[in-house]
C-alpha cells in the first residue's frame, strides 16, 4: 500500500535523538516516530524493560491478570485523576474504547443520549469511529457511510460547544491541544469552561491525550495546566516509550458501565507492552520529565522566535511544552523539512505550511542549539517559494 509520502532515508539504528541511516549517515530526529519516543531512541530504561519482559513472559490472554499490566494501571491511577484503565494498541482503538464507554454510559444514565461533539480539525485516530470523530473531512467522507452520532465545532469556541448540545449528546471529545490539526493550543480558560458546561448538563468529558499525554506538553498530563480534569483519558504514543500500547482511563462511576463482555482486545495490555509502559511512565515522573520539557520547550520557541527577523517566510512560533509548531507564509514546509534531512535533521512537515517538532523529552541544549542552525541554514539557502 502506498499509504504515506515518504521521507526518502531508510533509518538502521537510533540512540537518544540521534539515528543513522543505512548509508551510515547521522541525523537529529525531532520527529521521534511522531511524538512517541519520549526517551529517545533506545533508552536502556525501555530496551531493559523490553528485554528482561521478553526473557519472562511475552504474552497471555486478557482472561488473566499479569504483574506488568497491574503495575502500570496503578501507577497511571496514582498519577491522574481517573479511577479505571483499559489497555489497548494504538490511539485509534483507546478512543474507540472511549467512544463506546460513552455510548454505554449515555444509553443508561442520559436516556439514551449518543451523540458526541468533537472539533473541526481534531484528530482521533483511522478506524471508522474514530475517523468520523476526527474533524477534517478529507479523512472521512471517502469512507462513507460514516458512524452516526458526531458533531463537529469549531475548536477553542465554547459557545458552538453550547449550541451544539441536545437532549442527544452524551460527551464532548476533544484534544487538550491539537496536535495533528496544527498544534494549535486553546485559550487558557477553554478546558475550564467546558468542564462547566459538562458538569452542567451532566455530559462527560472525554480528553484525548494521546498526544500530549506523558509529559510532552510540560505537565504529566495537559489538563493539569487547564485546571480542568476529564472524566474518560485515551493514551498512547509516548506511553509505552515506542512499544505500542494505548488506553482508555475512566473515572469509577463512568467505567462501571462497561460490563464483561462489552469490550475487549487479544494482545491490548500484554505484559511486554504493559512491562514498557511502566517503565517509561516511571522513569518520566521520577526523572520530571515534564518539568524538562517545559523548560527545553520554552528553549526551543525562544531559538525559534529567534530566526523571525531573519526569515520572513516565517509567520509565527507557537506550542506547549515539546509540542512546538513553525508557521510559514507559503507552502513551502516540505522543502524546508527536506533541506532540513540533507543538513542532518528530521522534522515533520504537518501541513503545507507548518513544521512540527517533537523531540523526546531527554533532548539537550545542544542539540536544539544545533537543529535550530540547521533549519536557520535551509531556510537560508534561497527563500522558499
Ligand atoms: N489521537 C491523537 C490526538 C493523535 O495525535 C493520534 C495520532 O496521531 C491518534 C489519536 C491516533 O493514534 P494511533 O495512530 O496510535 O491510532
Amino acid at each position: 500500500f502506498q499509504m504515506f509520502r515518504r521521507v526518502p532515508v531508510t533509518l538502521v539504528r537510533g540512540r537518544g535523538t540521534r539515528v543513522w541511516d543505512d548509508q551510515g549517515r547521522e541525523y537529529l530526529d525531532f520527529v521521534q516516530g511522531i511524538a512517541v519516543n519520549v526517551l529517545g531512541h533506545a533508552h536502556p530504561v525501555v530496551a531493559d524493560a523490553v528485554r528482561r519482559q521478553a526473557e519472562e513472559l511475552i504474552h497471555t490472554s486478557n482472561l488473566v491478570y499479569t504483574t506488568p499490566q497491574l503495575e502500570l494501571a496503578a501507577l497511571l491511577v496514582e498519577h491522574s485523576c481517573l479511577d479505571r484503565v483499559f489497555f489497548c494498541n494504538s490511539g485509534a482503538e483507546a478512543n474507540e474504547g472511549a467512544i463506546k464507554l460513552a455510548r454505554r454510559y449515555g444509553r443508561e444514565r442520559l436516556n439514551g443520549a449518543y451523540e458526541i461533539i468533537c472539533t473541526v480539525n481534531g484528530f482521533h485516530g483511522r478506524t471508522l469511529a474514530t475517523v468520523t470523530a476526527t474533524g477534517t473531512e478529507k479523512y472521512r467522507l471517502p469512507f462513507a457511510p460514516l458512524p452516526e452520532g458526531f458533531v463537529h465545532v469549531p475548536f477553542d469556541d465554547v459557545a458552538a460547544i453550547q449550541a451544539a448540545t441536545t437532549p442527544r449528546t452524551c460527551a464532548v471529545l476533544l484534544e487538550p491541544v491539537q496536535g495533528e490539526g496544527g498544534v494549535n493550543v486553546p485559550a487558557p480558560d477553554y478546558l475550564r469552561r467546558v468542564r462547566q458546561w459538562c458538569d452542567q448538563h451532566g455530559l462527560l468529558l472525554i480528553l484525548d491525550e494521546v498526544q500530549t499525554g506523558v509529559g510532552r506538553t510540560g505537565t504529566l498530563w495537559a489538563y493539569e495546566q487547564a485546571g480542568a480534569e476529564p472524566d474518560v483519558m485515551t493514551l498512547a504514543k509516548g506511553l509505552g516509550g515506542g512499544v505500542p500500547i494505548g488506553a482508555v482511563l475512566a473515572r469509577e462511576h463512568v467505567a462501571a458501565h462497561f460490563y464483561p463482555g462489552d469490550h475487549g482486545t487479544t494482545f491490548g495490555g500484554n505484559p511486554l507492552a504493559t512491562r514498557a509502559g511502566y517503565a517509561v511512565l516511571q522513569y518520566v515522573i521520577q526523572q520530571d520529565l515534564p518539568a524538562r520539557a517545559r523548560e527545553l520547550g520554552a528553549y526551543l520557541m525562544q531559538r525559534l522566535r529567534g530566526l523571525e527577523d531573519r526569515h520572513a517566510v516565517i509567520r509565527g512560533v507557537r506550542g506547549v511544552g515539546l509540542l512546538v509548531a513553525v508557521e510559514l507564509r507559503t507552502d513551502a514546509a516540505e522543502e524546508v523539512a527536506r533541506r532540513c534531512l540533507e543538513r542532518g535533521l528530521l522534522v515533520n512537515n504537518l501541513k503545507p505550511d507548518l513544521l512540527r517538532f517533537t523531540p523526546p523529552l531527554t533532548v539537550s541544549r545542544e542539540e536544539i542549539d544545533r537543529a535550530v542552525e540547521i533549519l536557520d541554514a535551509a531556510l537560508g539557502d534561497a527563500p522558499p517559494k
